[in-house]
């Protein structure tokens, strides 16, 4: 198959059934229309934390940007010493950390040095002051090599520009900024860079049945928990939220949300109303406004999904259920948002084998992400447990778990001590 350019090509492509997407396969099919945004600000380091760096930095100093002493001790000339017994030499300065020492270290001679202090020209070998003797003010007494620890010239030191050469590619384009990035760049002397402007992502849920926290419940009735739900994971990726509140099981309403989230957004989120004998009116709004596909993934849970474009828009219609919209946020939106921020190095989410410590009940013929309790053993082994029921709407179960137990397609019934592929919770977003 070639790469469709447009929806329309992918829905006609030869092997393309939307009623059992893999879930493999509908990942690829979204990565194929992801182009990431292009307008970038500038902000203060800090504010990069959590942002997509939208210029490469290349360094413009040495780090460090001299040979330093890598132990406190003494700087000494390697030719100074010997493997065959102590020399003693005669301490003429110091040079702490930010107070080098301003003269030349001559033969017979050593300079008391910290941690980070410059090394003084003419020494080339730090000994660690652990081995020294101090025989009288200003001398010091340094034992053979073997015992000095003492393995080549240039021992215990750190080069000028080890951590980074001046020119070299610090940090490239597209670079999540986490705590380690905004270290770096600050090791660098610079204060400001370049990211891409955030995300902005649009979402509402839709459905008769729900209310908005706050207001009383009605027979029927159900907290519209999705919206807190998506919320979280956005903000968690760093996304501009746009908070459209409940829709109500309405065409002209469906229609008239989608419109604005559409114009307001880089991308829009809905829940609910993508099953079957809802998607109708749904389908028939997102037909007039643009191109959108309804699967039913090949998975448990989070079988129905739809994903298409509206305007310059990119639409993911989650399911209603409340784990069903975790998973298939993880399993496709993630991605795809990490991907239109900017961010180059989007990699599918570890996984980890643990033992069953509890049987598995599965159908094979779909990938099922149950949730699990993942634990590290006594003996250093990992294992998990299911948490109790695996329902769709069974939200207590994704804040009892810690990790998704991923079964794949043709996996069935399992009983304890089996070995399972896990994802841990932390880390996802
Ligand atoms: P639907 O796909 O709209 O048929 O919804 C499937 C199930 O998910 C139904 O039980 C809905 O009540 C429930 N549901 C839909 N949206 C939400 C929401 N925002 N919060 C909590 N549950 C929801
Ligand atoms: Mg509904």
């Amino acid at each position: 198959m070639t790469t469709p350019q447009t929806l329309r090509e992918l829905s006609c492509a030869d092997d393309y059934d939307p009623n059992s997407m893999p879930v493999d396969k509908a990942r690829a099919h979204i990565r194929t229309f992801l182009t990431p945004l292009t307008a970038t600000e500038r902000v203060h380091v800090r504010a990069a934390l959590g942002r997509v760096l939208a210029e490469d930095i290349r360094s413009p100093i040495a780090v460090p940007g001299h040979d330093n002493s890598a132990m406190d001790g003494y700087a000494v000339r390697f030719d100074d010493l010997r493997s065959d017994g102590p020399v003693t030499l005669k301490v003429t300065g110091s040079s702490f950390a930010g107070k080098p020492f301003g003269e030349t270290v001559s033969a017979g001679e050593a300079v008391r040095i910290m941690t980070g202090g410059a090394l003084p020209s003419g020494a080339d070998t730090v000994v660690m002051q652990e081995v020294t003797q101090r025989p009288a003010d200003g001398a010091v007494t340094i034992p053979p090599l073997m015992e000095a620890k003492i393995r080549a010239r240039g021992g215990n030191t750190r080069k000028a520009g080890e951590d980074l050469k001046i020119g070299t590619m610090a940090l490239a384009r597209g670079t999540r900024i986490t705590p380690a990035e905004l270290g770096l760049v600050a090791s660098l002397g610079i204060s400001e860079i370049s990211v891409y402007r955030k995300l902005r992502v649009a979402f509402f849920s839709t459905g008769d049945e729900l209310r908005a926290i706050g207001q009383p419940l009605a027979a029927g009735e159900i907290y519209d928990s999705n919206r807190y739900t998506i919320f979280g994971m956005l903000q968690r990726l760093h996304c501009e939220v746009i908070d459209m509140g409940v829709v109500v099981d309405r065409q002209e309403a469906v229609e008239k949300a989608f419109a604005e989230a559409a114009g307001a957004a880089d991308v829009v989120i809905t829940s609910g109303g993508v099953s079957v004998g809802e998607a109708d009116y749904v389908k028939a709004a997102l037909d007039k406004l643009g191109e959108v596909l309804f699967w039913k993934i090949a998975m448990k849970p989070g079988r129905p999904l739809a994903y298409g474009k509206l305007g310059h828009a990119h639409f993911f219609g989650l399911p209603g259920n409340p784990v069903a919209v975790m998973v298939t946020f993880y399993q496709f939106v993630r991605e795809a948002l990490l991907t239109l921020a900017g961010q180059t190095q989007v990699r599918p989410l570890p996984t980890l084998q643990a033992v069953l410590r509890s049987p598995i009940k599965k159908a094979s013929g779909r990938v099922e992400f149950q949730r699990g309790i993942f634990v590290q053993d006594a003996d250093g082994g990992y294992s998990v447990t299911v948490t109790g029921d695996q329902g769709s709407a069974i939200l207590s179960s994704m804040t009892q778990a810690n990790c998704f137990i991923i079964l794949d397609t043709a996996t069935g019934n399992l009983p304890a001590g089996e070995t399972v592929r896990v994802q841990m919770f932390e880390g996802i977003v």
